[in-house]
């Protein structure tokens, strides 16, 4: 994993190197059994070179909380590595070029039996993205791994009622480490 951070945060397969300080290959045990997937780097993320040092990160340390778990115990990182310019989604190839330079070695050597997936550019990336809010909690079994929906933290900015919902998805994450 070491050298495929490295390797990451001199990566220039897309446009998005040109606007970053630092990419942010993502941080956390290898193996672990929980692979947790953002969108994007944000300014904070962008600053430090680390996943989830903003405010999102703060929410998502508490819903770790929820599932009975910390950082530290789990994988984290995003679909893409390099924050877009004014925090835009992501664009598809962007999102395609780290995907198969990246993200795929990555789950690869995590090898977590849980990938947890945060909003919808996440979940596009692996499943079938029917609205979030029938969809959340959801679990999709696929070559060996749990592929698990739930909200992106920041929208618990936008709508607070949201980090209910992802409390709930945070339950099922527990319960499917306790059955594994
Ligand atoms: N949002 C993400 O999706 N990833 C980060 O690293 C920070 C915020």
């Amino acid at each position: 994993m070491h050298e495929l951070d490295e390797a990451i945060r001199v990566c220039v397969k897309c446009p998005l190197h040109e606007s970053r300080t630092h990419a942010v290959p993502g941080e956390g045990p290898v193996p672990a059994h929980v692979f947790v997937l953002g969108e994007a780097p944000g300014a904070q993320e962008d600053k430090k070179g680390r996943p989830f040092v903003g405010p999102s990160g703060v929410i998502l340390g508490q819903l770790l909380e929820t599932a009975g778990l910390t950082r530290q115990d789990v994988y984290i990182t995003s679909c893409v590595k390099c924050r877009p310019p004014q925090n835009r989604t992501p664009r598809t190839l962007e999102l395609d070029a780290c995907q198969e330079n990246w993200l795929n070695r990555q789950i690869g050597l995590v090898d977590p039996k849980v990938v947890v997936l945060l909003g919808r550019v996440a979940i596009s990336r692996f499943l079938e993205e029917g609205g979030l809010r029938e969809s959340h909690g959801r679990t999709v079994e696929r070559d060996g791994r749990v592929y698990l929906m739930t909200y992106h933290p920041a929208a618990a900015f936008r709508v607070p009622e949201t980090k209910d919902s992802m409390r709930q998805d945070m339950a099922v994450l527990r319960h499917l480490l306790a059955s594994a």
